[in-house]
């Protein structure tokens, strides 16, 4: 897709429903389409949509080895319910040899641990794809305020994000106009929710993403960060 047909299609997507979004991407796409989702509170939205508007999309998590129990179970009740094709992705290395061979990465490089644990394996599951749907939100951190709807990634895949514009609150009504379930570590004050080694409850009051890598001047794992 050239940059034209980038701009002209961010030009129509102006304003438009994460509906409208998703409807066109499943006809463009079909099968070739991968939507990554770390199975949290926010993601739900995205997934409920696109279990309904994009429902052959494979699904992507990239299993760190280092998620909550919580998630795990959590992902696996929203498989149930939405009926999703999820595929898991790990390391290269393999989960005991990337513990015996970097220990506890996540402290001393938490970048190159985000890298091997998610960027790398996201690499792969790309390869052969040629839409990837993303559920970031403009509100959330700086980069992905700047983000488009449509974008191509530095490996040419075409990255597609139909929740740019919704807020906090959005999610939230969503959730309780369609009955939806939340993260159970949600009340525990966790407002977003990655690795358990890098992630900590906050207050109602703090920024949804106040509580990740808050020993690091980080706050993308790196996903999100090479367009
Ligand atoms: S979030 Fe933490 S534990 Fe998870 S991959 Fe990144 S640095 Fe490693």
């Amino acid at each position: 897709m050239k940059p034209e047909e980038l701009d002209r299609l961010n030009n129509e997507f102006s304003g438009k429903s994460t509906e409208e979004i998703l409807t066109w991407a499943n006809e463009e796409f079909g099968e070739d389409l991968v939507v990554t989702s770390s199975f949290q509170t926010q993601s739900v939205p995205l997934l409920h949509l696109v279990s309904q508007y994009a429902p052959d999309a494979r699904i992507i998590f990239l299993n760190t080895g280092f998620h909550f129990p919580e998630t795990i179970q959590f992902k696996d009740g929203l498989a149930n319910l939405f009926s999703l094709n999820i595929q898991e992705l790990e390391c290269l290395a393999g989960r005991e040899s990337f513990e015996q061979n970097y220990g506890a990465l996540h402290q001393s490089d938490p970048k190159t641990c985000c890298y091997l644990n998610k960027v790398e394996p996201l690499k792969r599951a790309l390869k052969g794809a040629k839409a990837w749907i993303s559920g970031i939100r403009r509100d959330q951190t700086a980069v992905r305020a700047g983000s488009n709807v449509i974008q191509k990634t530095a490996d040419g895949v075409i990255k597609i994000c139909p929740m740019l514009d919704w807020t906090a609150e959005q999610v939230r009504q969503y959730l309780g106009e369609n009955h939806l379930p939340t993260h159970p570590l949600l009340t525990k004050g966790y407002l977003s929710i990655g690795c358990a080694p890098c992630t900590q409850p906050t207050s109602p009051d703090d920024h949804e993403r106040a509580g990740r890598w808050i020993s690091f001047q980080k706050v993308e794992c790196g996903l999100h960060t090479d367009i």
